[in-house]
């Protein structure tokens, strides 16, 4: 028609779309998951912005409805949600909105198979897995506040079509039609199958037709607020798959309600992988705020950005269901809530940081977080510092600072560290031999992070953190030996304007010589990071 406009997928949604479809095959039924998700979001957002709003209220009886067209092959999902417009389609559906994702399709195409459905999870492409099980979609939508209705439909690869449609009321439908050797969701049961594991987490009714009529297929309990008793391992795990969009287990499940000056009710978990990093500039926490159960936004920075990889749902009574974007940045009740949360997380840290074996399991996957951790978190870094672990020339255990401390030689009064990118080298770096003849442990401290945080710590328990390259005193040789003067001054000339100096130490034991930084310098690996970076 004269009205439709074919426009293509932006390039990096046609990689994404290939990688999503071909990589999650065995996974195909998240399909379901993601796109009741986006419907429950868009019923959310509609029933918030229905508070400064009266004109976008939900209708009586708002609900998700799936419905199964047999003979045609289709699925149905519909939704009372806020909508969307023509743009709304085109951006939404059409592009990526997020920065990042050339270096997510990258990490994608690298990453093992097993790996990658929560890569994928983690990056919120959830629309496009509608492309799994349907070799056509039509998503036709009205956004609330408005009269006209658009289609957009598509094959899932190339492009899109936007057309003018109609819809009676607002809202999103969404056909999928279904691919030949998808025939198992043509059949009510399979889907309130998948359903049932993880919808009862939504806030908003979901209806599956079954013989012509709509029935409910989830409780709409929320599970944070029902006592832990009642609560079986199996409702944590899929509740947290829901909520990160993960496959995997959590490492830490914490539950907790607060009473007294603030009454909240938490559930945060510690996923057992590190959350792919998105994008550079979303360093940003996202665990949700509910207020008397509403979803009310998953953006009020709820726990310092170094616990960013922690999710969860926090459930308060003691903030009034319009509460404004002000007063969210405001509220001494958030400030007294952020508080409790860090500190639970912390304890929670701190306890199971006994059991080494599964410890180490966190710090290879979050361990670089804790090290921001000391490094923004002023309130909290010494803490924060006695839960990370490091290699170290003690042995092949990972040791902490409390550990080290014991082990320290007589007189000696310093932590000693070195950094660098490779372990193994660190190990071999002549920059130790001198510490290591003395008996001195040093760590070995190789992510880019450890360039940083040690200097900003400064004393551990009364014992300074001093970097290899900086313990000069002690090798300094008072005058030096005769026998090497003259093999000093023929480097210093040989060599001219590439050194600043050329000096007898004895920090070596095993080697003739070393490379280290000068007395103000950034030690030597930092300043090679530092070139490569283009700084
Ligand atoms: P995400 O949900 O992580 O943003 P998706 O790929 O699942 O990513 O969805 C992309 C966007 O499309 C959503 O953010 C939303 O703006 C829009 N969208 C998808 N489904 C709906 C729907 N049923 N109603 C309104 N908007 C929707
Ligand atoms: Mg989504």
């Amino acid at each position: 028609t004269a009205t439709a406009t074919d426009r293509p997928f932006d390039a990096e949604v046609g990689r994404l779309l290939d990688l999503v479809v071909h990589s999650l095959y065995s996974e195909r039924e998240i399909f379901l998951r993601e796109l009741v998700a986006n419907a429950a979001d868009a019923t959310d957002r509609r029933r918030f912005l229905a508070l400064s709003d009266e004109s976008l209220a939900l209708p009586e009886g708002a609900a998700i409805r799936i419905s199964i067209d047999k003979p045609a092959r289709t699925i149905t999902i519909a939704d009372d949600g806020i909508g969307m417009t023509a743009e709304d389609l085109a951006s939404h559906l059409g592009t990526i909105a997020r920065s990042g994702t050339r270096a997510f399709t990258a990490s994608l195409a690298e990453a093992k198979p097993e790996d990658r459905p929560n890569l994928i999870g983690q990056f919120g492409v959830g629309f496009y897995s509608a492309f799994m099980v349907a070799d056509r979609v039509e998503v036709t939508s009205r956004r609330a506040g408005t009269d006209a209705a658009h289609k957009w439909s598509s094959e899932g690869t190339g492009g899109y079509r936007i057309e003018a449609a109609t819809r009676e009321t607002p809202g999103t439908d969404i056909v999928l039609h279904v691919k030949s050797d998808a025939d198992e969701f043509l059949e009510p049961v399979r889907l309130e199958t998948i359903l049932r594991k993880w919808a009862d987490h939504i806030s908003v009714p979901v209806e599956i037709e079954r013989d012509g009529k709509f029935q409910k297929a989830n409780e709409g309990t929320a599970l944070w607020r029902r006592r832990k008793a009642d609560i079986a391992e199996k409702d944590y795990t899929d509740f947290y798959r829901h909520l990160g969009h993960m496959f995997d287990e959590p490492w830490a499940t914490i539950h907790w309600s607060a009473e007294g000056t603030v009454e909240f009710s938490a559930l945060l978990f510690i996923p057992g992988r590190s959350p792919f990093p998105v994008t550079e500039d979303d360093r940003e926490s996202h665990v949700r705020l509910h207020v008397k159960r509403m979803f009310i936004t998953d953006d009020a920075k709820l726990l310092p950005t170094w616990l960013r990889f922690v999710e969860g749902v926090v459930d308060t009574e003691d903030l009034p269901l319009n509460v404004s974007r002000e007063m969210l940045q405001s509220t001494p009740v958030l400030a007294r809530i952020r508080k409790a949360l860090v500190n639970r997380v912390l304890g929670e840290l701190k306890t199971r940081a006994k059991e080494a074996e599964t410890y180490r399991g966190f710090i290879e996957q979050h361990g670089p977080m804790l090290k921001e951790g000391i490094y923004d978190d002023a309130d909290h870094r010494n803490e924060i510092a006695a839960l990370a672990r490091f290699r170290s020339t003690h042995g092949e255990e990972l040791t902490s600072l409390d550990d080290y401390v014991t082990r320290m030689q007589e007189g000696q009064k310093d932590i000693y560290y070195i950094t660098g990118e490779d372990p193994a080298r660190l190990a071999a770096s002549p920059q130790i031999e001198g510490l290591r003849a003395k008996g001195y442990e040093v760590l070995l401290l190789s992510d880019q992070i450890d360039f940083f945080w040690p200097e900003r710590l400064g004393t551990y328990e009364g014992h300074k953190l001093v970097h290899v390259g900086q313990a000069r005193d002690m090798f300094d040789v008072a005058e030096t030996p005769e026998p090497l003067k003259a093999l000093i001054d023929a480097l210093k000339s040989a060599l001219g304007e590439q050194v600043g100096e050329v000096r007898a130490s004895t920090r070596l034991t095993d080697s003739p010589a070393a490379l280290a930084a000068g007395e103000a310098q950034p030690d030597l690996a930092l300043q090679r990071l530092l070139r490569r970076a283009g700084r």
